[in-house]
């Protein structure tokens, strides 16, 4: 088994991932510049795995550090977490997403390119599926008309992807489009730790049960849902580093091309689901109350994940009690350390 590298590998889904990979006996090295993560995540997946991974501080839009990380390490594949990710944010400030996102990308794949590095696996979104058509949404459903410049560069970086796979036939590129991702590590060892207060709902639900936060608001109570409120399919981070690893498994049997998966459950639960659930396995209030619709949200958005379940042979295993327990744990041990 190969060398690894990780773009952003310190960070919420890329930390995870390189738990997994180390796990399985994947030698890992990381490239992230700090900007959004912390060093001691190198020693917490140190302690749960007993196995340092390397690490260079660099951006990937760097070129000079990219290609000496690729002189001095023989590099099997790429796993491409780095990037900007706030939906906010990135309405905000449109050049610096396009800018990062896209030069970071662009950089990456020229050092592969030039180092014959035949593989990568890009971290895309749900949010490429925009609102075209209604949920459950397979990987042949339209894609486009995304709500803000995040969502964009998802889009166009796969077809930038897409675009080299025509030119670079025997590159393998596997998209894998996240759903909503949540929990921790059960360790409560590695989480998600957003700067500021937090945009998304999970780190929003964990910070007002902690009472950093005086109480939630439910964006939408009117849609056409079972309970009013928005419909997402929630997916334990664990099982989605681990449809990484299975990516990374089908890409070494040989397989070439672009292969793009959904990482869901295939499971709508609402945002009153996430509430009571969390509530009832953790024994504890997340004081909220109903509040305007968030622009740009969709009412329901869930996978249907029967091509990763089949072609990867990966599904996930983790229950919406094993997210809301793992999140808490986190919230209360390794995010305050
Ligand atoms: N949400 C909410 N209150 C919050 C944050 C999110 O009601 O403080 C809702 C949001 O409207 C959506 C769902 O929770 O229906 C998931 O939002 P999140 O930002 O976590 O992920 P998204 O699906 O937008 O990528």
């Amino acid at each position: 088994m190969g060398k690894i590298l990780l773009t952003g590998g310190m960070g919420f889904i890329g930390s995870h991932t390189a738990v997994e990979l180390l796990e399985g006996g994947y030698d890992v090295l990381i490239v992230d510049d700090l900007s959004n993560s912390e060093a001691s995540v190198l020693d917490r997946v140190e302690t749960i795995t007993g196995k340092r991974p390397g690490f260079v501080q660099a951006d990937v839009a760097d070129a000079g550090k990219m290609e000496k990380i690729f002189s001095e390490n023989a590099i099997d594949a790429v796993i491409h977490f780095a990037g900007f990710k706030a939906v906010g944010e990135s309405v905000a400030k449109p050049l610096e997403y396009y800018r990062n996102n896209l030069d970071s990308t662009l950089t990456l794949l020229e050092t592969m390119k030039k180092h014959d590095c035949r593989t990568i696996i890009f971290s895309s979104s749900a949010t490429v599926y925009g609102d075209n058509s209604p949920a459950p949404f397979a990987e042949d459903a339209p894609t486009g008309n995304c709500t803000n410049p995040y969502g964009w560069t998802k889009y166009m970086i796969e077809q930038i992807l897409k675009g080299l796979s025509l030119a670079a036939p025997k590159m393998f590129i596997g998209i894998l489009r996240y759903f909503n991702p949540i929990g921790a590590h059960p360790s409560g060892l590695i989480g998600e730790k957003p700067n500021g207060i937090p945009n998304n709902l999970l780190p929003y639900v964990t910070q007002t049960a902690a009472g950093i936060r005086e109480k939630l608001s439910i964006f939408g109570n009117d849609y056409p849902t079972k309970d009013g409120t928005g419909v997402r399919d929630f997916i334990h981070v664990v099982d989605l580093a681990k449809g990484h690893v299975a990516t990374l498994k089908y890409a070494e049997k040989g397989a070439c091309g672009v292969e793009i998966f959904n990482l869901g459950t295939g499971v709508g639960y609402s945002v009153l689901d996430i509430v009571n659930t969390f509530e009832r396995v953790n024994g504890v209030k997340v004081p909220h109350v109903f509040a305007p619709r968030r622009p740009g949200d969709i009412a329901e958005c869930y996978s249907n994940p029967t091509r990763a379940n089949t072609i990867l042979g990966w599904k996930t295993a983790k229950t919406l009690d094993d997210m809301c327990r793992d999140a808490w744990n986190w919230q209360q041990k390794g995010s305050r350390a």
